[in-house]
């Protein structure tokens, strides 16, 4: 059975489409995915050996071995011209990662504009969202749940055409969810909020106040006040 993460991260996923699951450990998403219809192919990247054997155990366990490819590769370097990708998911890494292997994969040439990216940053998925708006993508939908008192943010972009511009503050809490602000968004946000409040209190103990670190604390505290009192 998928955890509810994964579940909300394959449903962006478009029907038919073949994916690269880049980061794939035992290559879940993806044969939960094949096995109910919902793609047609898929390649499974993992730039760890023991990760990389896992899914490709589970990939022959499951019988898929012709229709689902398990690469060892870093990032994007898991995909070939002829695999013909069109939807790319990299689910449970820090966005700074995940940011870092977009734009590797772009310099390469693995990223070619036309894939629909369905991205689940574990933390800092401002850097996620900062890289989408600088390489011209558009975020299209977005998702936040709580699983395992833990609370995560599903990001689906395309390359539309449109250009989407964002506020500071829409790539702090995200476009989308920012417009909904739903329960989980809130208790994000509070507990936040407490984390954030700490840390300045412990940065303003210091005998040498970090006056930037602070600063941008301060700033991020009153956008998150900002967002809970209304
Ligand atoms: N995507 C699965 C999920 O969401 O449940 C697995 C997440 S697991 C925590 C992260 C995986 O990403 C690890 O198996 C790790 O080896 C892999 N990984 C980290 N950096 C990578 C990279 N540059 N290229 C490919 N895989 C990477």
């Amino acid at each position: 059975e998928l955890s509810q993460r994964l579940t909300v991260v394959g449903k962006a996923v478009p029907k038919g489409a073949r994916l690269a699951d880049i980061g794939s450990d035992h290559a879940y998403l993806p044969v939960a995915l094949m096995l109910a219809d919902k793609i047609t192919y898929a390649v499974c990247g993992e730039v760890v050996a023991g990760p990389f054997h896992s899914a490709q155990t589970q990939v022959a366990k499951s019988g898929l071995t012709e229709k689902i490819v398990v690469r060892l590769a870093d990032g994007l370097a898991a995909i070939e011209p002829a695999d013909n990708i069109n939807a790319i998911t990299i689910a449970g890494m820090g966005g700074t990662l995940i940011a870092n292997i977009l734009e590797n994969g772009k310099i390469q040439g693995q990223l070619t504009g036309k894939e629909r990216l369905i991205l689940q940053p574990n933390v800092g998925e401002a850097n996620v969202r900062f890289w989408l708006q600088k390489e011209g993508y558009q975020i299209i939908e977005e998702d936040i749940l709580a699983e395992n008192d833990k609370i995560y943010e599903v990001i689906v972009a395309e390359k539309t055409g449109v250009k989407q511009q964002l506020s500071e503050k829409e790539v702090f809490f995200g476009p989308h969810l920012l417009a909904e602000k739903n329960s989980v968004f809130l208790k994000k946000w509070q507990q936040e909020q407490q984390a954030l409040k700490k840390v300045l209190t412990q940065l303003q103990k210091a005998k040498v106040i970090p006056e930037e670190k602070v600063a941008a604390i301060q700033k991020e505290l009153s956008w998150i006040e900002e967002v809970l009192s209304c």
